[in-house]
């Protein structure tokens, strides 16, 4: 089941400089930062009541970050829903006909195991799907 919207991801090209006017957005610092190497990202977490917003730097010229803002620019990379169980909503939405990134669950930022939905298969937005690891 899909429980709600965990965080959204905003791809940045320098994360302090963001992590700084995110910061007077907010009127609130930044919780965490994360590299996650398998990604080549650099992360920042924002939380806002109970969705968040994380921020991605790419850490190499090969990140999807880096390819992403090589392609579009800056701006909303992501939308991150929490599921109850990761392998049933996988499966469910396989079945569905949406086209998975990932095959199996990897692990992501924030404590997660994490799975990424094709945008050509969910109207444009890339979807990740998230469960906090117990
Ligand atoms: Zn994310």
């Amino acid at each position: 089941m899909i429980k709600k919207i965990e965080h959204i991801g905003i791809a940045v090209k320098n994360i302090n400089e963001s992590n700084e006017l995110f910061k007077k957005l907010f009127g609130k610092e930044h919780y965490k930062v994360e590299v996650v190497e398998s990604e080549g990202v650099s992360t920042s977490f924002f939380m806002l009541g109970e969705t968040k917003i994380e921020l991605l730097e790419a850490t190499n010229e090969k990140s999807a970050i880096a390819k992403f803002i090589e392609k579009k620019g800056e701006g909303i990379h992501h939308i991150a829903y929490e599921v109850d169980n990761i392998d049933t909503e996988m499966e469910r939405l396989k079945g569905e006909g949406f086209e998975l990134i990932n095959m199996q669950p990897k692990d992501g930022a924030d404590n997660k195991r994490i799975c990424f939905l094709h945008p050509k298969s969910t109207n444009g937005i890339l979807v990740e799907l998230c469960e906090e690891k117990k």
